[in-house]
């Protein structure tokens, strides 16, 4: 079937009439500062107080919008209709809670469920974790400039030479931090359930960077199971792309590349001003989009590396089936997968998988009070990026248009 992204009927296919009007009025709604703003605060302070007008609120709009459910097991209801749609899914633990020992440990063991879970259902295609939610912050940013000596030079760091830089008790912390950090990957690698690390801020993502091509090393001998996120926003991601492929030529391993354009970007650029130092981020949103397409090209041309393309844009999406055609690969090829959120680009998700392509869909999970900062980052970036919440919102009025004709 010809790749069309504005077929709004398969696009829409699983969504009834009535979820498309609260779709409407959701995207909408991020047209108010107002609500993208102070919405989230109103709905922490009234879930704190056990408002349960507000929990339904939440649960009924942004949550079931974009989240599968507050459990692995209610998450399985959208797992299997997107399968029927030849979507796969991925499980995202998206619980944001303080930093403790005791969380940290909580979140490893709920992102070891999702594994599990990838194990035995054939439509779950990876699972995922943010290390910053089994490391504290300020730990991984201490280290991060060792990190970032040792990848310059090629060298994989035994993590005693941390005892430099760290006191005996945050060296006893970064083991423990690592240890869950590289159970994870173990258990994945031992499932042969394929793993994202997803990427952060770079302060400390020379530390993540280093675990992760380490785990790479450990894991991916065969083919790509452990698989790092790079963000096209910073400017030096073609470079460290190009530097992790001779390393992995030397070692023998293979690549697993999550490529996504970047989610942090004013954060960055704030920090690198008051901190006076360069921006890694590029100076404007072309130059991005020039080196996340450069980079798609550079990763189809070696068979080294998988890739995951994580994006709602709809260009890059189609140059990267193009460049798969022009090396003959079929859209089902195992090496290229396309990556969206749930609730967003479903003209994407749909209408690439009735093409034959590999997709899945990040199935966003946890507590309704616990997913907040995630929904409310959703909220802003649907108000922010520029036509996102236009592209939504004309596409569901196309389909409902069309739904009236027929
Ligand atoms: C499946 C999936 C997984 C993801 N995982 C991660 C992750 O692990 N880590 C992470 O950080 N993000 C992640 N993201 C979010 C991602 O980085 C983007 O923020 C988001 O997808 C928007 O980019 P786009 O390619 O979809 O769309 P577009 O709308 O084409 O691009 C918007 C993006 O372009 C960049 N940009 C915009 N303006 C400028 C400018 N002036 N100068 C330079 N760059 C600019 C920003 O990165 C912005 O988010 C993920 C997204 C998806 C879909």
């Amino acid at each position: 079937m010809a790749l069309n992204f504005s077929d709004t009927e398969i696009a829409f296919k699983n969504k009834s009439n009535s979820s498309l009007t609260k779709a409407t009025w959701l995207f909408k709604s991020f047209n108010y500062p107002f609500i993208v703003e102070k919405g989230p605060l109103i709905a922490v302070w009234a879930l704190k107080w056990h408002l349960p007008f507000m929990r339904r609120l939440v649960r009924n709009t942004i949550f079931s919008q974009f989240c599968g459910g507050e459990t692995v097991d209610e998450s399985m209801k959208v797992v299997k209709e997107l399968s029927t749609a030849n979507i796969k899914s991925i499980l995202d633990y998206s619980v944001e809670g303080e930093e403790n020992e005791a969380n940290f440990d909580a979140t490893r063991n709920e992102i070891l469920r999702t594994i599990a879970a990838a194990k035995t259902n054939k439509s779950i295609a990876f699972s995922v974790f943010k290390s910053t939610g089994i490391a504290r912050i300020a730990l991984l940013e201490k280290v991060d400039e060792v990190y970032r000596k040792a990848l310059n030079e090629k060298k994989f760091l035994p993590l005693s030479e941390l005892r430099e830089v760290l006191t005996t008790d945050e060296f006893a912390e970064i083991e423990r931090t690592y240890k869950r950090f590289t159970d994870l990957c173990d258990t994945a690698a031992a499932a042969q359930v394929r793993l994202f690390v997803d990427a952060e801020e770079t302060w400390i993502q020379n530390t993540l960077d280093a675990w992760t091509e380490a785990m790479m090393l450990k894991h991916n001998k065969e083919s790509a199971v452990i698989y790092n996120t790079i963000q096209m926003y910073r400017h030096d991601r073609i470079t460290y792309t190009k530097r992790l492929l001779e390393i992995a030529q030397e070692n023998s391993f293979y690549i697993g590349l999550k490529i996504v354009r970047g989610a942090y970007m004013e954060k960055e650029r704030e920090r690198a001003i008051a901190m006076n130092y360069p921006s890694p981020i590029h100076i404007d949103k072309e130059s991005c989009d020039k080196d996340y397409d450069n980079v798609v090209h550079f990763c189809v041309l070696s068979d080294r590396i998988s890739i995951c393309a994580g994006t709602h844009n709809e260009e890059s999406s189609l140059k990267l089936t193009q460049w798969m055609k022009e090396q003959n690969c079929t859209p089902s090829n195992a090496r290229f997968f396309f990556a969206q959120l749930l609730g967003m680009s479903d003209n994407l998700s749909f209408n690439l998988a009735a093409s034959g392509y590999e997709v899945a869909k990040y199935v966003p999970y946890g507590p309704v009070l616990s997913v907040l900062p995630y929904l409310a980052r959703r909220a802003q970036e649907n108000s922010s990026v520029k036509g996102q919440v236009g592209r939504e919102l004309g596409l569901i009025k196309q389909e409902q248009q069309r739904r009236k004709k027929n």
